[in-house]
């Protein structure tokens, strides 16, 4: 879809949000059920190929990787400066040239507090949707993350948040040779800013929380119904992080 017509899709719908109830976060849902919360540890040596150029380390959260020849985009960093020097490794490890690049699918701690661990040359691309909201609440969360655990306290001691370098609104294309990128903002779902990456020649999607195991969080507008339907129909949002996108955009 092209960019102009994003942008007036997000703006024309930005005010219906159709759907917000009902959202619970995946700690919430195990505590619900008096499971063990998820390890906030992302796993070494644990990288899966789910498409040509797109890997990902299940855990909480999930971790994506998109490899060109010319350069690694990294999804998300695990919470705190331990988890994002973890997969700053693993990117090192899958990448065929030095250049990485690195974006967060939205603020919440698990998924963006680890930036810290990657170097400034790194260059760090959110939408403008995300460092606002950012801005406004990450401390409140990372203290409510802080308080549900001693190991969670402990990943985010001496936290240095850290701004994007690029801001984008609502899109921006990243050429990582012989695969292209698209990064999105398509309006409140999870949370206000949340970004979705599509990696357009494998189609595969990397929503973020937008998705999450046999729950999607919110319709903004028709267009994200036929999305998410697309996406339900295809994978059942059965956890699978990297989601297999067969629509066209
Ligand atoms: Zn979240
Ligand atoms: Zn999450």
């Amino acid at each position: 879809m092209h960019m102009m017509c994003l942008r007036r899709t997000a703006s024309i719908f930005a005010g219906l949000v159709l759907c917000v109830t009902g959202i619970v976060s995946a700690l919430e849902r195990a505590a619900a059920q008096n499971a063990a919360p998820p390890s906030p540890i992302v796993a070494e040596n644990a990288v899966k190929r789910v498409s040509e150029h797109s890997y990902v380390i299940m855990g909480f959260p999930n971790i994506g990787f998109v490899v060109g020849n010319r350069a690694t985009l990294v999804i998300d960093t695990g919470m705190g400066a331990r988890n994002g020097a973890t997969v700053l490794r693993e990117a090192q490890k899958l990448a065929k040239n030095p250049v990485i690049y690195l974006t967060t699918t939205h603020f919440h701690p698990e998924h963006a507090s680890g930036a810290q661990a990657f170097p400034p040359q790194i260059p760090l691309m959110r939408p403008i949707k995300q460092q606002e909201e950012m801005d406004r609440l990450d401390m409140k969360y990372v203290e409510l993350f802080r308080s549900r655990s001693a190991l969670n306290k402990e990943l985010l001691e001496d936290l240095k948040p850290r701004r994007a370098d690029i801001l984008f609104d609502p899109e921006m294309k990243l050429d990582l040779g012989g695969v292209t990128a698209r990064l999105f903002w398509w309006g409140a779902a999870h949370t206000q800013g949340d970004e979705l990456i599509l990696v357009e020649q494998d189609g595969t999607l990397f929503p973020g929380d937008v998705v999450q195991n046999k729950l999607v969080a919110c319709y903004i507008n028709k267009w994200h119904m036929n999305l998410f339907h697309d996406i339900s129909e295809h994978v059942h949002c059965q956890g699978t992080f990297a989601t297999v996108f067969r629509g066209a955009l």
